[in-house]
């Protein structure tokens, strides 16, 4: 357990940010002290890591609504609450409907027995004996040749041979295949709900070695078999806490922030590299873009202009891939096309003193924002480094592919990023106020432009792709549950647009290589050099077409 900070570290650091506070205006003041109130709570170890679909989360989303509330906003919400829920996928899972029962014997899972994760869902009821493979009925299948075959191979795919083995089965009548492992080669076979290959026809089980003792000794005696098998969606929920200011303007801006971060690093997105269970407070990700927003809320409250309305989202399930932005946009309280753009703060707290640098991307998004930032520019005491992409790896991605203007406050990566040493006390109270005010005189230079016109940029590449020698130049849905690669986005003149491929379509195959999860698909792309030609299969609706892409 990682404890965060003493007693005594507290109070050296509300005397020193007390000693720079003497310099601040007194409503500056209040500002900064709002702003530590609200990362101490959130990055506190009770709210543990704010992880989507927990209680952490749930603690956090409390704080903002009551936030939200007192800074005068109104709920915008589902049915009028602060909370706007959705389900996150969260893998399969056994149901409690699965059994195997042998001549009255109800076999205990996982002990016993368990199906893959690309079993069929089915019951079945037969009498079978063990040696015939007889169509109708249940197949059993020892792994032993297949595994001594291949035990020195690295490349080999036990889940790959099995489903070509009951692709096979299935073909000839099997009614379902039944694997057991009479060798001394290990299979290390279990169920996997991440595993997001396809199901095949029937029921595939494996009967564990202490089953296999018990139940198949005799291979020519008569079994009756009852199977069912039942796997299912694990699903938890996510909540954006949403609120609005109606000014009875035609046009609304979004601000945006992430609340939700890494938990104990339960979803495999940390970056703490050792068994110890830690932790992730994420102070800097995305309390600090947390607090800013809700000390937007309560400072656009008693704005004189009402040019505009305000519509202020915490967003959840961001570090699992931008899934709440993309539940909002999908399922917007306004009406998409009456926002001007959206501003999303994501890791704001670190401007560091030295470089004094920040990063705003999105500029290319809307021809006004060069000059609306020429209007800032004297109002700012740090540079700014500009990016052009209205995409990259937060949510104001999922607002600009509903064509809508975006801007990204960022102040860097740092060597504490996705790990528990993302603390309160590492936050620069000061420079976020900063920040925070530079963003107000943006909104404020915007409303002489009345709403501003969209423009399409470059798509900025998924990051993995410099590990690798080629890119397909897509940006992948990571919320899509299904199996294969969702393309959410094509960039111009790369090898995916070349190839024809489209928005929506699913690849499942390149090359040799199935592509049912982001593993597989990076797994694939690694196998290829600029240059080579490769086969793609994907899916366009219910059709399943080829084409063929040239790295
Ligand atoms: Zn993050």
């Amino acid at each position: 357990m990682f404890t965060r900070r003493s007693f005594s570290l507290l109070l050296i650091l509300s005397i020193s940010s007390f000693v720079f506070s003497q310099k601040l205006k007194k409503a500056d003041k209040a500002v900064v002290a709002n702003l530590q109130a609200h990362v101490s709570f959130l990055a506190d170890d009770k709210l543990e890591g704010r992880r989507a679909g927990t209680n952490g989360e749930k603690l956090a989303a409390e704080y903002i609504s009551q936030q939200f509330k007192k800074a005068g906003i109104q709920p915008k919400g589902d049915n009028n609450t602060w909370l706007q829920s959705f389900e996150i996928y969260d893998g399969k899972q056994v149901n409690s409907a699965t059994h195997l029962i042998i001549n009255g014997n109800d076999l205990k899972l996982n002990s016993e027995y368990f199906p893959l994760s690309y079993s069929a869902n089915k019951s079945i009821e037969a009498a079978v004996t063990m040696a015939l493979l007889e169509g109708g009925a249940p197949w059993f299948i020892d792994l032993k040749d297949v595994l001594e075959e291949n035990k020195d191979n690295p490349h080999f795919d036990l889940d790959q041979a099995i489903i070509k083995k009951a692709e096979a089965g299935a073909a000839k009548g099997a009614s379902a295949l039944m694997f057991f492992n009479s060798s001394q080669v290990p299979d290390n076979l279990q169920f996997s709900g991440k595993n997001k290959l396809e199901s095949v026809k029937i029921p595939v089980i494996f009967l564990t070695g202490d089953a296999r003792k018990k139940y198949l000794s005799d291979e020519s005696a008569t079994m009756d078999i009852k199977l069912k098998v039942d796997i299912g969606n694990k699903q938890r929920t996510g909540s954006n806490v949403v609120g609005y200011i109606d000014n009875g303007a035609a046009n609304t801006v979004i601000l945006g922030a992430h609340y939700d971060h890494l938990g104990y690093g339960e979803d495999g997105n940390s970056l703490h590299r050792t068994n110890e269970r830690s932790i992730h407070n994420g102070a800097d990700d995305n309390a600090s873009g947390t607090a800013a927003l809700i000390e937007l809320a309560s400072q656009l409250k008693t704005v004189k202009s009402k040019t505009n309305n305000y519509l202020f989202i915490a967003f959840s399930g961001e570090e699992l891939g931008l899934n709440g932005s993309k539940y909002f946009t999908e399922h917007s309280p306004i009406d998409l096309k009456t926002v001007n753009y959206m501003i999303n703060m994501d890791m704001v707290g670190r401007l560091n003193d030295s470089s004094k640098t920040i990063t705003v991307g999105g500029i290319g998004t809307s021809p006004s924002w060069s000059q609306i930032f020429k209007a800032t520019d004297k109002k700012k005491s740090f540079n700014v480094k500009f990016d052009s992409s209205g995409t990259g790896p937060s949510d104001h991605s999922s607002f600009y592919r509903k064509d809508i203007p975006v801007l990204f406050f960022f102040t860097g990566l740092h060597t504490d990023y996705h790990k528990p040493s993302d603390d309160f006390n590492k936050i620069n109270y000061t420079g976020e106020l900063q920040i925070l005010k530079y963003i107000l005189s943006i909104i404020d230079a915007s409303a002489k432009t009345g709403k501003l016109a969209f423009a399409k940029t470059r798509e900025q590449q998924m990051s993995t792709s410099a590990r690798f020698g080629v890119t397909m130049g897509i940006m992948p849905d990571y919320t899509f549950s299904g199996s294969g690669i969702k393309v959410d986005g094509i960039s111009e003149g790369r090898p995916a647009q070349k190839a024809g491929l489209q928005t929506g379509d699913v690849i499942i195959q390149l090359g040799e290589h199935n592509t049912s999860s982001m593993e597989a698909y990076m797994q694939a792309l690694s196998k290829f050099k600029k240059g080579d030609k490769a086969k793609v299969k994907y899916k366009r609706g219910n059709d399943v077409a080829e084409t063929e892409v040239q790295f």
